[in-house]
């Protein structure tokens, strides 16, 4: 068997091979197109069994209504577990706070707090609201402080946070999040596994010992990819360039190798105990699935109709 048809399972105490958890990210469509896609997509994914799917938090809350609207759908209409990203730029504590009561009455119990980029766009310098949460690990305590029962995800940064100073800096804040009752992170994307190994070690020797959930991204178009993930600090190597390399203008064949590309990755860090992954799906089924599926995770047969 290659690396990329070994099968993902790790083995259990008992020596049976345990299942590896999935959850998917999805971002609020802007038009009805772009919604029958992502309600295609979601449907085509739910019966993967994930553990939550989440749904993103537009730049300075611009799409505030819109992530409301696809939860409270993904509440109505799936079995699913839905989270609900939310920032603290541009908001008071209490327009904050009255967006995190409207989800718990809807029945939103996970929400992924996050700062948020500044609002003049990334490298620009960053300015809480004068009455807003000032920061991530502040965000993180104002919902605990509001709904216990609310399950707080936040960011982790394998090549620490372009803002922070070092990684000693970046894992402060990681810190102070879980402190103040965040129980998972998921991390920013990255495609040199070491990246996460070191961070990884760097976390637990910190004692932080929550769950590091790798956030995998399959890039459907490399070129757009990589200028939109290299903004955020994630490091594209050569060696993924150079897979790409000449399929500019060939989608099928892109689409394949990023199939095998996010395959090997992700079969990789199972290998070395990895038993949790967080899809960035980018709205698309096609290749979360199939990865999924070479993670060994098949569909369940009974599913409630979306
Ligand atoms: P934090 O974890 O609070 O901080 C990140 C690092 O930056 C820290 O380690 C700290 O050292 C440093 N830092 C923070 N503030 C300062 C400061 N003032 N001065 C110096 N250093 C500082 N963005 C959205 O708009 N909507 C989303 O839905 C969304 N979802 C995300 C989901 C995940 C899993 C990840 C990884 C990111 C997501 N982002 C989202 C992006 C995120 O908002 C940005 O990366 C933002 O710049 C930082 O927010 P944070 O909560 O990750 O920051």
């Amino acid at each position: 068997m290659t690396e990329t048809t070994t099968p993902a399972h790790t083995e259990g105490q008992d020596g049976h091979l345990k299942r590896p958890a999935i959850s998917f990210e999805f971002f609020p469509p802007k038009t009805e197109d772009m919604e029958r896609n992502l309600w295609e997509t979601i449907n085509r994914l739910a019966p993967l069994d994930p553990k939550f799917v989440s749904v993103t938090y537009g730049a300075g809350g611009s799409t505030r209504e819109r992530t409301h609207s696809t939860i409270s759908r993904i509440l109505k209409e799936t079995p699913l577990l839905p989270a609900a990203h939310l920032t603290c730029v541009g908001a008071s504590r209490g327009e904050i706070d009255e967006i995190v009561d409207r989800y718990h009455e809807v029945g939103v119990r996970h929400i992924v707090a996050l700062r948020g980029d500044p609002a003049g766009g990334i490298g620009t310098p960053y300015a809480s609201h004068p009455d807003g949460y000032q920061n991530s690990a502040d965000l993180v305590a104002g919902i605990k402080k509001r709904h216990a029962d609310i399950e707080v995800s936040v960011s982790a940064y394998p090549e620490k946070h372009p803002e922070s100073r070092d990684f000693d800096a970046d894992i402060d804040t990681l810190k102070a999040k879980v402190d103040a009752g965040a129980t998972r992170a998921i991390t920013q994307v990255f495609f040199d596994n070491d990246f996460y190994f070191r961070y990884l070690d760097r976390v637990r020797a910190r004692g932080i010992n929550i769950p590091v959930v790798p956030g995998i991204m399959p890039m459907h178009n490399f070129k757009q990819a990589r200028n939109f993930v290299t903004r955020n600090g994630t490091t594209v190597p050569e060696w993924l360039a150079a897979k790409f390399e000449g399929l500019d203008n060939d989608a099928e064949t892109r689409k394949l190798v990023a199939a095998t590309v996010a395959a090997g990755q992700v079969q990789k860090l199972a290998k070395h105990g990895v038993d949790t992954f967080h899809f960035y799906t980018m709205n698309r089924a096609d290749l979360v699935f199939a990865i999924s599926h070479l993670l060994g995770i098949r569909a369940k047969s009974a599913q409630k109709a979306a």
